[in-house]
């Protein structure tokens, strides 16, 4: 390598044009960074793609090849990529104060002015904010949170919290904890002690013989039997995703949330809403939970407060636990480096105004989002989809072998023959990016889609369905 070159030219990138080839990017990527959720070893053999610019909806690699990104990087950038007004807010506030901590007796104005701001947008129950650094952080807040609160109650064995399998809450020791995935708690001895899950609101997996509704009711009564089971005056709080992202766009039956609140207020139990996918636009309100009728005493935050730019995330602290932390607490020995970070606090409050200003909620909630549902629900029309189902701008399709006109009817491919992960190939392969779990391919698009660009991605998804079904048939899997 030229010794005066730079590594990466950071001066605005065109499509494709980066001062290293992709084989040396590829070369220094396996050499020296373990990726998240990775595996290595395969990883290394293949080659990363590397993501150099992004514009809109769209990113591009380093072979110059164009994207649509139905993933909103990871459930995040909701204002869409190359915003100049974020890049502006950033700018300033680092050059007016690129940190300062909140540790001891100290404040800035970023961190006000957004605290201000998200008890604005948020249901009125919610006057207070702690801050993170991230959406595990923040849930690793709310396990001492709700600890620390029945402690302050003088109730110190209410700690258990309950949880969903197939929940994402996160990576950290709580984080993983607190979600569901077999896979993570396989892992280093996870879940931590005091953490235990019930079955997850899934109509496919568990519905069969039952209407959603029906089922949605049966589900949120594993709540109520758990609670029993661990005993009423040992359960702190429950923990769920208005719609489960990670664990394949889960949109539970209507009548599940009202349920699950009717529990927890039969037992006094904190209800914990995980809305680091949900919030910010994501469903066409600020929270999840204002679709769902459900009124949480703490709100997880993360991903599209600041739309992915910058790092940051926090809990939205109800009346409820706020006034026993503040009247009754002391010091809560709690605390990150990053809470309040004033950089992240800035950018946040501007990807806010963007929001408000461009009026993404009210158009996913009247008109993008009704459109992207309508567009997509048709792909059930497609021989290889057994099931597609959306909400806001969450979306999830269900490929089967042999297609019947009820799901439960349909034949499922076998799992080890990796199905999602074919499709997946054909989708990057020809510019989409949708992210496969298990057989379920799923969606979570930027939220200044318009009605045309919808129309693109639909084709796009549909052409791609087309080439996984030929690819299939060639090799004799269906
Ligand atoms: C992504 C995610 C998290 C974890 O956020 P990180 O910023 O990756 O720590 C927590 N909860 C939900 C619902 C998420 O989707």
């Amino acid at each position: 390598m030229d010794a005066k070159r730079p590594l990466f030219d950071s001066s605005p990138h065109l499509p494709g044009n980066t001062c290293m080839p992709t084989s040396a990017i590829q070369k220094l990527d396996s050499a020296h960074y373990l990726h998240p959720f990775t595996d290595h070893k395969h990883l290394s053999e293949k080659g990363a793609r590397a993501i150099v610019r992004g514009e809109g909806i769209y990113v591009w690699d380093s072979e110059g090849k164009r994207l649509l990104d139905g993933m909103s990087g990871l459930w995040c950038v909701n204002v869409g990529y190359g915003r100049q007004s974020i890049a502006e807010a950033a700018y300033a506030q680092m050059m007016q104060l690129p940190f300062y901590n909140s540790f001891f007796q100290t404040t800035n104005l970023p961190v006000v002015a957004l605290a201000a701001k998200l008890v604005e947008i948020s249901p009125p129950q919610f006057k207070h904010v702690f801050f993170a650094g991230s959406g595990s952080e923040s849930n690793d807040t709310n396990v001492r949170m709700v600890r620390r609160y029945w402690d302050l109650l003088g109730c110190p064995d209410r700690h258990v919290i309950i949880s969903r399998h197939n929940a994402y809450h996160g990576s950290t020791m709580a984080g993983a904890s607190l979600g569901g995935m077999a896979g993570m708690h396989a892992q280093g001895g996870l879940p931590i002690p005091g953490i235990v899950h019930i079955g997850q609101p899934f109509y496919l997996e568990s519905g069969r013989g039952m209407t959603r509704d029906e089922f949605g009711l049966v589900s949120a009564s594993w709540l109520e039997h758990k609670i029993l089971e661990v005993g009423p005056d040992k359960v702190a709080a429950f923990i769920g995703e208005p719609i489960q992202g990670a664990g394949g766009v889960i949109i539970p039956p209507a009548t599940y949330w009202p349920e699950i609140q009717r529990i927890c207020d039969k037992y006094h139990i904190l209800l914990i809403a995980d809305e680091v996918i949900c919030g910010f636009g994501r469903l066409g309100h600020w929270f999840g939970s204002e679709c769902f009728g459900i009124k949480p005493d703490l709100m997880t935050f993360a991903k599209g407060v600041t739309s992915g730019y910058v790092p940051l995330g926090g809990v939205m602290v109800g009346d409820r636990v706020a006034e026993v932390l503040i009247e009754k607490g002391g010091e809560f020995n709690h605390g990150f480096t990053y809470s309040g970070h004033p950089v992240a606090c800035a950018v946040a409050l501007e990807n806010i105004h963007l929001l408000q200003k461009e009026k993404l909620l009210e158009l996913v909630y009247e008109e993008t989002g009704p459109y992207l549902k309508q567009q997509f629900e048709a792909l059930i029309q497609h021989p290889l989809v057994g099931e597609a189902e959306a909400y806001g701008f969450m979306a999830g399709l269900n490929l089967v072998k042999e297609k019947a006109s009820h799901i439960h009817d349909c034949v499922l491919f076998p799992s080890e023959q990796n199905i999602g992960m074919i499709c997946r190939s054909h989708m990057l392969g020809n510019g989409m990016i949708m992210r496969a779990v298990g057989d379920r391919m799923i969606i979570a698009p930027p939220l200044i889609m318009r009605k045309e660009n919808i129309d693109e991605m639909i084709e796009l998804i549909r052409f791609c369905l087309d080439e996984t079904f030929i690819d299939l048939k060639k090799g004799g899997l269906i």
